[in-house]
């Protein structure tokens, strides 16, 4: 640390001894004349020069600072030095003129600069502002300018205000503090042209990226939108969907799903943080872009907005163009609740719609709003958007898209001129809830708004403008108190910038969802097969056809819904006892037949087990409290356990005779008479299981998914209607019993199938015996706590958000599945599972056609630059002799257009080909659905034939 401390401080010093110190360039001794002695701070060197020197080399980089000996600061203005512009480096005009008052200020990234700048006034020179331009200095004012900030400083400051959303004052303060951070010289402000400055050159910049230097109309011929940077993945007619998309999705197919692969998918949403104080006006503050990026054109907005915005009333008194009260959950109060505190505010914040699968801002897209989220304001902006080059369906989210769109087309009828929607036959609509704001809703809309249920959406989350707000929110600091143009500009900026970063990163974005996507369709078909082969066939025929039948409008009943039917309490307690009793005749049959085989009789006890644990867990609940009635019950169970362990000891004799010695021992303590039937000792060696067999634990299996939809049954129940304390304490008794139930099941089970284990490893070890003995394992596998999980359809509340990465555990993919008393539970599982494994195809092939357009799209872009590199190349060729200055200089500028050009498209040209790569690697897999393996053999039988045809042309036709 010293070390570097010391080299730090040797840096302060000449570098070397007085007696030595020679100019760099010159090699004049400076050692004896310290005062002439210079150094730069800028320079990439500590060298030492003469005064001369020191002037003569910094001929083309004038805003370096140099020091004085003892190496303080100076200036070249103090070094006599006088810039010259419209001349090469180091020569003098004859005709030179100073610029006005000769002091002028240059802003650059280490500091502010005061420096001597002289025009050249030669004959046919060009103007002041041309000379400050080329020389990469952009003025604060088009006349007798005598501020300029130089092309590097701006590009930095715009870079920051992106990504660190760093303010111009806070920059300039920066600027400030490293021309002289000891307050003792005097710091220029120049804070308020640098504002100017940075407008004007966020302005020219977004007109050169859009082309339109290149165009004859220039920035006044500029079409809505047009200089907003496209998404190349989102379908634009004309530009990157395949030949022939019109007739895939001709007229008279209305459905979607002949659509759904060339939709457009919108965001809408609004944004409470991006607000604007109530400064300056329209008429001061005017700004630059008239609608020609992300913001829409202010003078029309706010006249609809006048329009419309005032509650249309209808004979009954009600508004018409927004319902005073929503039909779903209190949405209404949220949204309102997020426009308060809007005293001083012009605007309470954005509305916007963008491309929801790439998370792009669209072209002119974003309006103010002033009172909430008025419906006006948002209808505006997506109708607006709209109207640039778009598909025949689009997909929008919004997440009171219950609420809002189901108006929409009422509305656009109200609003005069056309608009998109208005009278159209060709635009399909529709709007669902972003995933993660479905929970909110109603059930109703829960089904019918959703992305995993809805076909042709694929893995869309409408989730965009959320992600979109995080980046943008930080920008409300500095935005909030510009007036109306400024930040209409600068948001634009901002925008742009994501918009542009997101392109950059569009072919990885992509590439990767890919990599993903095909791995979670394997997933998710796969567990669908299962899903489907453990269930009966008729029902999966059945429950295909009601799905289609309600997707395609044949049919009302909704196969994602519950039945609606609620179960009480009462009804599920017999459910339980039904099947309880249905557990103790199992255990009984047979109980003292003579053929008894061993395996039953090992079964047997561990069914009486089964009893003593039953029995026992009810007695501790009865305690003191239980009903008379319950406790003779309770008796009586006890009992019957005794009964069963006196008529199984029996056997016991026969299988088990060295028992006898145990039971014996016991007897000799005068533990003979056990009086609780739960303490009755049976003795069970796991050894002696040799012969069990399979069936109970499959039965056993049945059991725990018949207890874990009653579970989650009661836990739906519970979340929708449950209300008022009374219920709740006797649900949440119910629930505790089955909790307890499922817990002794899986016990149970656990006996088993460790048995079982011995059992199969004693007969492996055997030497000579059959292979194949582990069939079982696939049947009873391991049961862990986490398998004992419900469909995935009855889970709640925030379980549901990552639906489409749920699987099914295995209990509920074992052959045998289905056979279950609730069907609708099972119905609702079995749609669901099969959404999901479709949306994920859909996915993939939604993703397969998006690489292609993105490739489609910069092929476009470049073609596009191309043109007009060519356009200009024709005006570049220069004659022998020019005619007049004019000529040559617009040759000159012509070659500038053309070099421009030429950068555009090669950058295109190679984001071409990187898209091309990725695409060409990624279709295979993305295009070839996947089908399981012994799915292939079984789709050879007549009923798959069937089943096949009845399912969505999506999963098997598309490729
Ligand atoms: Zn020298
Ligand atoms: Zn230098
Ligand atoms: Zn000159
Ligand atoms: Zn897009
Ligand atoms: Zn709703």
């Amino acid at each position: 640390m010293d070390e570097i401390v010391d080299e730090v401080l040797r840096l302060e010093g000449p570098g070397v001894p007085l007696n030595e110190m020679k100019c760099f360039q010159c090699s004049s001794n400076l050692g004896m004349a310290e005062s002439v002695a210079y150094r730069c701070r800028d320079c990439d060197t500590s060298a030492i020069w003469c005064r001369q020197c020191m002037v003569n080399s910094h001929r083309v980089c004038y805003l370096h600072r140099p020091e004085e000996p003892y190496f303080r600061r100076t200036t070249f203005k103090d070094l006599g030095v006088r810039i010259q512009l419209g001349h090469p480096p180091g020569e003098e005009c004859w005709h030179k003129v100073k610029s006005i008052g000769d002091d002028f200020v240059i802003i650059d990234i280490d500091g502010v600069h005061n420096v001597s700048l002289d025009y050249c006034d030669c004959a046919g020179s060009p103007t002041p502002l041309q000379q400050l331009l080329r020389a990469r200095l952009f003025p604060a004012t088009t006349l007798d300018p005598n501020t300029a900030a130089t092309f590097k400083v701006l590009e930095t400051f715009q870079m920051l205000s992106f990504t660190a959303k760093t303010s111009a004052y806070e920059f300039m303060q920066v600027i400030s503090r490293r021309t002289d951070n000891t307050g003792m010289r005097h710091v220029r402000d120049r804070y308020h042209e640098f504002l100017r400055i940075i407008r004007v050159w966020r302005h020219v910049r977004l007109l050169k990226r859009g082309g339109r230097g290149h165009a004859d109309a220039g920035a006044s011929g500029t079409q809505p939108g047009e200089l907003a940077v496209l998404c190349p993945a989102c379908p634009q007619p004309g530009v990157n969907m395949p030949d022939g998309w019109e007739q895939e999705t001709r007229l008279s197919q209305v459905d979607f799903e002949s659509r759904w692969l060339h939709a457009l998918f919108i965001g809408i949403d609004a944004n409470f943080r991006l607000r604007r104080k109530d400064v300056s006006d329209d008429v001061r503050d005017p700004g630059f872009n008239k609608g020609f990026a992300y913001m829409v054109e202010e003078v029309a907005f706010k006249n609809f907005i006048r329009k419309y915005g005032r509650p249309l009333l209808d004979a009954n008194g009600k508004s018409v163009l927004q319902p005073d009260k929503s039909n779903c959950s209190n949405h209404d109060a949220i949204k309102s609740a997020s426009a308060r505190g809007g005293r001083g505010l012009a605007a309470t914040g954005l509305a916007n719609a963008q491309c929801s699968r790439h998370d792009m801002r669209r072209p002119t897209s974003c309006g103010d709003l002033q009172l909430g989220e008025r419906y006006v304001n948002m209808d505006y902006v997506v109708l607006d958007t709209l109207r640039r080059n778009i598909p025949r369906m689009v997909t929008m989210s919004y997440d009171i898209g219950c609420q809002w769109f189901p108006g929409l087309g009422e509305r656009s009828d109200i609003y005069e001129g056309p608009n998109p929607i208005k009278g159209s036959v060709d635009l399909l609509l529709q709007c669902l809830v972003p995933k993660f704001h479905l929970p909110a809703h109603i059930m109703k809309c829960q089904v019918q708004y959703s992305f995993n249920l809805t076909p042709g959406v694929g893995r869309t989350d409408g989730e965009a403008p959320e992600r979109g707000w995080a980046d943008s929110n930080d920008l409300a600091y500095s935005t909030r108190e510009m007036g109306p143009g400024s930040r209409r500009d600068t948001v634009d900026d901002s925008f742009g910038h994501w918009n542009w970063a997101k392109v950059t990163e569009i072919i990885i974005s992509l590439a990767s969802r890919s990599t993903e996507a095909i791995i979670r369709r394997k997933e998710q078909v796969e567990a669908f097969e299962h899903f489907a082969d453990a269930l009966p066939r008729a029902n999966i025929v059945a429950w295909t056809k009601q799905v289609q039948d309600f997707k395609q409008g044949r049919a009302t009943k909704n196969p994602y819904e519950p039945d609606g039917e609620v179960k009480s309490e009462t009804e599920i307690r017999l459910q339980l006892a039904k099947e309880d009793g249905d557990l103790i005749k199992y255990g009984n049959t047979d109980m003292v037949h003579p053929s008894v085989s061993p395996s039953v009789f090992i079964y047997q006890g561990l069914e009486i087990e089964d009893a003593q644990r039953r029995f026992e867990w009810e007695r501790t609940r009865l305690g003191s409290h239980g009903s008379t009635l319950e406790k003779a019950k309770n008796l009586e169970r006890g009992n019957n356990v005794r009964r069963r362990f006196e008529a199984w000891e029996k056997l016991q004799l026969l299988y088990m005779p060295t028992v006898i010695a145990h039971r014996q021992a016991q007897e000799d303590e005068g533990k003979a008479v056990v009086e609780d039937a739960g303490d009755l000792k049976l003795w069970l060696p796991s050894a002696a299981l040799k012969t069990l067999k399979v069936p109970p634990g499959r039965r056993l299996i049945r059991y725990i998914r018949s207890t874990l939809l009653i579970q989650a049954h009661m836990r739906v129940q519970k979340e929708q209607y449950g209300h008022g304390t009374k219920y709740m304490t006797r649900s949440n008794q119910l629930l505790a019993d089955v909790a307890t139930r499922l817990s002794n099941l899986k016990k149970k089970y656990d006996i088993i199938r460790g048995c079982i284990e011995v059992l199969s490893s004693n007969l492996e070890s055997t030497p000579g015996s059959k292979k194949g003995t582990d069939e079982w394992r696939s049947v009873l596998r391991v049961l862990e706590p986490e398998d004992l999980k419900g469909l995935t359809s009855s889970l709640t509340g925030k379980h549901k958000t990552g639906d489409g990465f749920l699987k099914l555990t295995w209990i509920w993919t074992v052959s045998g599945s289905g056979q279950e008393s609730d069907d609708a539970a099972l119905r609702i599982e079995f749609c669901r599972t099969r959404a999901r494994a479709h949306r994920w195809q859909e996915e993939s092939l939604m993703l397969n056609e998006e690489l292609a357009r993105v490739y489609c799209f910069f092929g476009w872009d470049a073609m596009r630059w191309e043109d007009r590199a060519r356009e200009y190349m024709s005006r570049m060729v220069a004659p022998l002799i020019y005619t007049d200055r004019n000529h040559r200089s617009s040759v000159i500028l012509n070659m500038g257009k053309v070099a421009y050009a030429h950068r555009q498209a090669a950058i295109r040209r190679q984001m071409e080909k990187d898209a091309y790569a990725k695409w060409q690697a990624l279709m295979p897999k993305l295009t070839k659905l996947h089908v399981s393996k012994d799915k292939k053999t079984k789709d050879s039988k007549a009923g798959d034939a069937e089943l096949r045809e009845l399912d969505a042309k999506v999963l098997y036709e598309c490729a």
